[in-house]
């Protein structure tokens, strides 16, 4: 039977590719519920093609004409509805930025499968997501919707990086894994000096080499404060201390990271660089699906390339580690500058530079408190925006 899936930011970049997948399996995957922010009528374009019934827009869409049969609703709630349906098995979280937390929130708490694009909800949010996806996992076991072995699969990450960790995990156990190894493609500035990297401008940043993505996560790729994240990430979904969690630079992105055991053997996750490759796992898992892409050709590869990130230039790698080791609420608070900064620098009011600096000094002035509530993020969070919206430079 097709999986029910709801896709939110489904006119964005892992929006859009989630819909050539579900376009490619009919069979194995049925779009029932839409949500976008804005480009109202590319989202009703969608939901005529997929026989989409609901649709659920950030804010009010003007000059768009809904087709009949087609629901359409506005605002936070409407998205948080979409969730809680019972034709929806599995969400697809690619909302960009903190607003995707409580999406991921209510989506496990309605006991779906949270198929995880949107960084902030374990960035900001891990340590209220993961036991949730806990439970779910635990109500997935006991009505027999897990595999038989590996993960029972209620929170699977799109991200390249964390579904390579995902795959080298299954048929291990924990106690053996000694390093996580994230691989970053180093961004478009990989080689350079400080010096070299104070006029930056927007366009620039925004020629991303390797991955097709959206302007936010093209600068925060350039910035590598995309890797500090996964790092992030990554210690919340794997349960892994931050000490044995390292980030490695692997220019060619072939391998989208590696699991290290206790033996000293590594495994690898290689592939074409092709976001339609996780999101299809991230929606078939424990299965694997033909996918619409060219394989690895090893042969045309040639060599495979490693090095240390330099922290020193890109400082937000360095930040956003800090901001996770320290934990409880400065990872927020890191985020919210961090989207603030690269906002303004993306508007061409503040420098490239500036943004880690904007991050550290949000980070300084913040006082960290344990996580107890989305609320209470949300907060968090639109503290640290006012803070760093003063410390543009
Ligand atoms: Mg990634």
């Amino acid at each position: 039977m097709a999986r029910g899936i709801a896709i939110l930011g489904s006119t964005g970049s892992i929006g859009t590719q989630t819909l050539d997948v579900a376009r490619r399996h009919p069979d194995k995957v049925k779009v029932v519920a839409l949500a976008a922010g804005r480009r109202a009528s590319e989202a009703l374009a969608q939901a005529q093609e997929f026989g989409v019934r609901y649709i659920a827009f950030g804010q009010e869409p003007s000059n768009v004409e809904v087709p009949a049969g087609v629901e359409v609703a506005v605002g936070a709630q409407a998205v948080a509805d979409l969730v809680k349906l019972p034709e929806v098995d599995v969400v697809v979280n690619a909302l960009v930025g903190a607003a995707g937390l409580r999406a991921s929130y209510e989506t496990l708490r309605a006991g779906k499968v949270l198929a995880l694009a949107n960084k902030e909800s374990l960035v900001v949010g891990g340590d209220l997501i993961m036991p949730l996806a806990a439970q779910v996992d635990e109500q997935r076991r006991a009505a027999g919707l897990a595999p038989a072995h590996g993960p029972a699969g209620a929170l699977m990450p799109i991200d390249s990086e964390h579904g390579a960790i995902y795959q080298c995990l299954i048929g291990e156990s924990a106690r053996e894994v000694a390093r996580l190894w994230v691989t970053a493609s180093g961004g478009p500035f990989r080689g350079r000096s400080r010096a070299e990297l104070s006029d930056i401008t927007a366009a620039q940043a925004l020629a991303h080499p390797t991955w097709n993505m959206g302007p936010k996560i093209t600068i925060d790729s350039s910035t590598l404060m995309n890797k500090g994240l996964e790092v992030i990430e990554a210690h919340h979904l794997f349960s892994m201390p931050y000490d044995r969690i390292s980030v490695v630079v692997q220019p060619q992105s072939a391998i989208h990271s590696m699991v290290e055991f206790s033996d000293g053997s590594v495994k690898a996750h290689l592939g074409t660089t092709d976001m339609r490759i996780p999101i299809q796992y991230a929606l078939s898992y424990p299965e694997r699906w033909d996918a619409p892409v060219q394989p690895l050709d090893f042969t045309a590869l040639g060599s495979l390339e490693f090095a240390a990130p330099d922290t020193d230039t890109f400082r937000c790698l360095a930040l956003a580690r800090a901001a996770g080791e320290r934990g409880g609420t400065l990872p927020c608070a890191m985020n919210a500058a961090n989207e603030v900064a690269v906002a303004a620098f993306l508007a061409g009011e503040g420098s490239y530079l500036g943004i880690a600096e904007c991050v550290e000094a949000v980070m300084e002035a913040h006082g960290v408190q344990a996580v107890e509530s989305i609320d209470q993020l949300l907060e968090v969070d639109a503290w640290a925006r006012a803070e760093a919206r003063e410390n543009i430079r």
